[in-house]
């Protein structure tokens, strides 16, 4: 079936897939044996994954075959295969956070989103590549060697979860999971062509999410469609008593919104502190059209200004290293994975320090000494103060944006996927991929990244949409009205012009033909 992209089940959308297994046109086992079959030929070349759990997948997948043919009725994603970032704790298979320092460590739990996919009767397939504790944005910083972008694989898929939208885009899973603490789901997004949402802060559990920023974590669905993507987010949305900072309020309607496009008389503004100097010309182009295509389906634009998410980035680089080192003081080398030195002599001390020095990369090291430099006593109020001072600043600007419009636009990423090792010596370079993510993270409110196009150098181009707190399924209403006219304009989806990848086994001609 391979080469045929009409029944080939990895081409097919998870929604597509759900209804093939629900009628019993196929079997759940067919479609994990298919997209594991997909990571046998490509993922040497991609490297989405960091384990690939096949056993468990095809356990999953004859549940779900065995559950349908004894007459119960399934669910709206059940039998459909997903790609879950190494962040989140799954009982039984191992979990790494990208490091070296859990390496060996197996979760005895679940944590709540992979307690949720399982309850849906998704298939887990296995465990996605990242920047090493989800810190990067380029996927170099994992300790296990980097992900390649589909598009062109000496680029970057994105970071910190490179794994999982390289993996949509490889067509090794339909669905996957990401977090975003500072773009983490948008930006892997915006490079690779596919869908990601960060969801309004407390809308999904962090409960089993290894934390980064406490106060900015959040895991979000990525797909390939705008509605694979609100039915995952719907599967794994939600109150969680097991997280004292889930919000206590319902899902928002995001599958009814991905199932209407309709944008008439929303309000949309495009803010123009997202643009200008450092914007790729064809990243701009490409977002510009998709306001116009947006006015023309009815939208009202109008421009906005938020004059202080210039400011954002600074503070998110004090907030965040303060929070992580706080958070990855837990690894000490008794309670998971490495352990260092400890040869009967050496005292606790020397063991954690010595499984710190090798068990830590580079860009963790230095964010630890940023975030213990930053809450010391003395400098507190100059570093960490002033920088919850400048959040507020940035929820003030949310805020007045919003009693003016209903959606705010920008790029995603001021530009399409840089040249893997371009950006490595140099963290700041590094540091402004994020520019226009990170006010959505400080703020907490919900953000998405949908593709709306190439730029000039052929890569895709990210179109982010942020909504007020709570108010996620008008991502989804702009997502899924862009999504079907630029499908008018391109004759299908935009990720259909990516190359082809050459599989294990084929020759390039065998490919081609
Ligand atoms: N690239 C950002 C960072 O390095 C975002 C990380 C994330 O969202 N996990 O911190």
């Amino acid at each position: 079936m391979s080469g045929d992209h009409g029944t080939d089940l990895t081409r097919q959308s998870a929604a597509e897939l759900a209804d093939l297994i629900a009628t019993g046109e196929v079997s759940a086992r067919e479609v994990a044996q298919s997209h594991l079959d997909r990571i046998s030929a490509v993922d040497d070349a991609v490297h989405a994954f960091l384990h690939v759990d096949t056993d468990g997948a095809l356990a999953d997948a004859d549940a779900v075959d065995v559950a349908r043919s004894g007459g119960e009725r399934l669910g709206p994603l059940a039998g459909v295969p997903l790609a879950l970032k190494d962040v989140l704790a799954m009982r039984g298979v191992p979990t790494t956070c990208g490091s070296r320092i859990l390496q060996g460590w197996v979760p005895p739990y679940d944590s709540t989103t992979v307690a949720r996919l399982r309850a849906a009767g998704v298939v887990i397939l296995g465990k996605t590549n990242m920047d090493e504790f989800a810190m990067g944005s380029s996927t170099e910083n994992s300790a296990y060697g980097p992900t390649h972008n589909p598009w062109d694989l000496d680029r970057i898929p994105g970071g910190s979860g490179g794994g999982s939208a390289a993996s949509l885009a490889a067509y090794e899973a339909p669905l996957a999971i990401g977090t975003d603490t500072g773009g983490s789901i948008r930006q892997p997004a915006s490079v690779t062509g596919t869908v990601g949402v960060k969801p309004t802060y407390g809308g999904t559990s962090r409960y089993g999410l290894i934390a980064l920023a406490s106060s900015l974590d959040q895991a979000g669905p990525c797909a390939r469609t705008v509605l694979d993507a609100a039915l995952l987010h719907a599967a794994i949305g939600g109150h969680d008593p097991r997280d004292s900072t889930s919000a206590d309020h319902p899902v928002p309607d995001v599958v009814g919104a991905a199932r209407n496009p309709d944008v008439a008389g929303l309000r949309i503004g495009v803010v123009s502190d997202l643009r200008g100097e450092g914007y790729q010309p064809g990243v701009m182009a490409r977002v510009d059209e998709a306001v116009a295509l947006l006015a023309a389906a009815g939208a009202e634009v109008s421009e906005v200004a938020c004059p202080h998410f210039r400011y954002a980035l600074p503070a998110y680089y004090l907030i965040l290293p303060s929070e992580a080192s706080s958070n990855l003081a837990r690894f000490d080398a008794m309670r998971f994975g490495l352990r260092v030195g400890d040869d009967g002599t050496a005292s606790a001390e020397e063991v954690m320090a010595a499984t710190r020095e090798s068990g830590f990369g580079p860009e963790v090291k230095r964010r630890i000494m940023l975030g213990t430099y930053a809450l010391s006593a003395g400098y507190f109020d100059a570093y960490y103060g002033s920088a919850q001072k400048v959040r507020t600043l940035v929820i003030a600007d949310f805020t007045a944006a919003f009693e003016k419009v209903d959606v705010l636009v920008s790029p995603s990423t001021p530009t399409t996927a840089f040249r893997l090792g371009e950006r490595v010596d140099d963290p700041l370079a590094m540091y402004a991929n994020d520019l226009c993510t990170i006010p959505s993270n400080l703020a907490g409110n919900a953000a998405a990244s949908f593709p709306c196009g190439l730029s000039d150098d052929g890569l895709p181009v990210g179109f982010q949409v942020m909504a007020p707190p709570l108010a996620d399924d008008r991502l989804y209403r702009v997502g899924a009205v862009l999504e079907r006219e630029l499908r008018a304009r391109w004759g299908g989806p935009i990720l259909a012009s990516a190359p082809e990848l050459v599989t294990r086994g084929s020759t390039p001609a065998e490919v081609a033909g």
